[in-house]
């Protein structure tokens, strides 16, 4: 492989060839990635993207695995994993503080020191894995929050290498939905605006937002909800649960009993498999309720068949 070769030779950074992403995502499922890369700073991405543009080599971003379905055939050309990119600092301006942060860092550990340092803004986050890149590509939250209006800027390297840094007012964001994601552009950065509170009061509501998330299925192999919801009043779950989807199963995927929006997953499951319950399972609700419903999982890879 050529172009790996002259990869080598232009980047720093750790390089993997034939890594099982499997061994990276929360469902522990799919195939492996041709070659993978961590870089540890935004300018080694951007040489990461303007050589895998130049060389027409298909790009991916990979942050904690815990909202994507990996194909069994993996992925071909480059995944850009930003497990390496792990800087933050702050600053406190009178009622609030900055945060700065690469997109590398989770969202447990800026929930863990928002906690620690009494910051208000985050506490809805209570539970949700992943890195603070993915919850921006996403637009993560729970009960009407979400982590897409607390950025003041995000910076982004585009496909041919650019860098971009949007302010507040260039970003979009609504339920589950970021104008600032496309599948092959790279959060680097970000700016979080929080509010300084009382550590007590933050872990109260983080407490409360702990306990509201208990029906889901905890330390298992999932990836979080499969669907979006299909409005503010009409939850995905209760459409799945209606139209008889719980307990569903295929090879070693099944539909969780504790929430019917989580596929589980046990033993040597395929990617397969899961794909095969998730458009079994939207078409048992579209006949049921004639809504057809939109996922939240990412799809990486393909081409997916259904039957
Ligand atoms: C048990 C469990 C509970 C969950 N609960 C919730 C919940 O309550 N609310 C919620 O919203 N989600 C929830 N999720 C889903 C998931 O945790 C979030 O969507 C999370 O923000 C995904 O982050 P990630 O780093 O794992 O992204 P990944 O899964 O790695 O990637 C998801 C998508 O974002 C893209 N991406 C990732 N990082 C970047 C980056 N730096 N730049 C550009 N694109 C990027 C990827 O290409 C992919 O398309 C849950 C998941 C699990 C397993």
């Amino acid at each position: 492989m050529q172009w790996l070769s002259k990869l080598k030779e232009n980047l720093s950074g750790n390089i993997s060839e034939n890594l099982s992403l499997a061994s990276i995502t929360s469902f522990k499922v799919g195939g492996p990635a041709k070659v993978y890369i961590c870089p540890r700073t935004e300018r080694d991405i951007s040489e990461i993207m303007s050589f895998s543009y130049r060389e027409s080599i298909p790009l991916w971003v990979l942050g904690g695995g815990t909202n994507v379905l990996v194909h069994d055939n993996g992925l071909s050309g480059i995944v850009v994993g930003t497990s390496k990119l792990r800087g933050m600092t702050w600053e406190v301006k009178g009622p609030n503080v900055y945060v700065r942060v690469d997109s590398g860092v989770t969202l447990p550990e800026l929930v863990a020191i928002s906690l620690k340092n009494g910051w208000s803004g985050l506490e809805f986050a209570a539970g949700i894995p992943g890195t603070i890149g993915g919850a921006l590509a996403g637009n993560a939250g729970a009960n009407g929050r979400a982590v897409g209006y607390l950025a003041e800027w995000i910076r982004t390297v585009e496909r041919d290498g650019r860098i971009i840094e949007w302010k507040k007012e260039d970003l979009k964001f609504s339920y589950r939905y970021s104008s600032v994601y496309s599948p092959s552009r790279v959060i680097s950065q970000c700016c979080l605006k929080l509010d300084v509170s009382d550590r007590t009061k933050v872990l109260e509501r983080f407490m409360e937002y702990k306990r509201r998330r208990g029906f889901q299925p905890k330390n298992k192999r999932t990836a979080g909800c499969v669907f979006k919801n299909p409005s503010a009043d009409v939850s995905a779950g209760m459409l799945l649960e209606q139209a008889g989807c719980k307990g569903l199963t295929k090879g070693g995927a099944f539909v969780s009993r504790e929430h019917a929006n989580f596929i589980e997953v046990r033993g040597n499951a395929r990617a397969s498999d899961i794909y095969f319950l998730i458009e079994y399972c939207r078409e048992k609700v579209y006949v049921y309720s004639g809504i057809v419903l939109d996922l939240e999982i990412k799809l990486l890879g393909g081409p997916w068949v259904y039957g």
